[in-house]
């Protein structure tokens, strides 16, 4: 009887020891070892600021025409290449092309609901809006040909109101510079944290994304 139960004894002893290794070596291997590394910790921080883009997301930002079926807008994936206004520099968007050239011809309108936070005439974005989405993301409107209403920083905005129109002001330190390239609408994305206060992220996928929840406006 003793010698029974001091061979469980033992080998409870040999369990126990044997689980004490198996969860050392997983622990070693698993991959929540992972998270003691700034990389990754880094890298879950990014995901989450793109993450809070998608939430904010609601339209494309230049609806389609009811009136005419021509006025479509194009997009390339111009993220980074030059740009030479005031110096050499990537570029910070997407431009969005019209197929009618025409300033004030397409409204644009905001792809979320959010608070505006900038407005007005910058030298390189000409009439702007830049709007604060409810997740902390910066949407910036640049280029515009006028404003839909007198918008004043902090009045809040939805998803789908109409801003302004599309236009080519911009590239001069003169209030209404026009002319200086073609009829666009400039879309800029930052985002931002604790640590990094600005930023930029390719509007492009986002606006891909965007195309199949485009708005229908009566425009010609
Ligand atoms: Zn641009």
């Amino acid at each position: 009887m003793r010698l029974s139960i001091a061979s469980y004894g033992l080998l409870l002893i040999c369990a126990g020891l044997f689980i004490h290794l198996e969860l050392s070596w997983l622990s070693d291997h698993s991959v929540e070892q992972t998270e003691g590394n700034p990389a990754s910790e880094q890298a879950r921080e990014y995901y989450e600021l793109y993450e809070n883009i998608w939430k904010d997301l609601e339209y494309f930002p230049v609806p389609e025409s009811t009136e005419d079926e021509k006025a479509a807008v194009s997009f390339e994936n111009s993220w980074m290449f030059e740009r030479t206004y005031g110096g050499s520099y990537g570029h910070e968007g997407t431009d969005l092309m019209p197929s009618v050239d025409k300033s004030g011809y397409y409204p644009v309108v905001s792809m979320t609901d959010g608070v505006i936070e900038n407005i007005g005439w910058l030298e390189k974005g000409g009439w702007r809006i830049g709007i604060r989405s409810v997740h902390d993301v910066y949407f910036y409107y640049a280029h515009l040909s006028s404003y839909a209403e007198e918008f004043e920083r902090g009045d809040v905005v939805e998803a789908g109101q109409l801003l302004g129109w599309m236009g080519d002001t911009g590239y001069g330190k003169e209030e209404g510079t026009t002319g200086q390239f073609p009829v666009h609408l400039h879309v800029g994305i930052y985002v931002r944290n604790e640590e990094i206060p600005e930023l930029a992220v390719n509007p492009y996928w986002f606006l891909k994304y965007l195309e199949q929840y485009k708005l229908k406006y009566s425009f010609s």
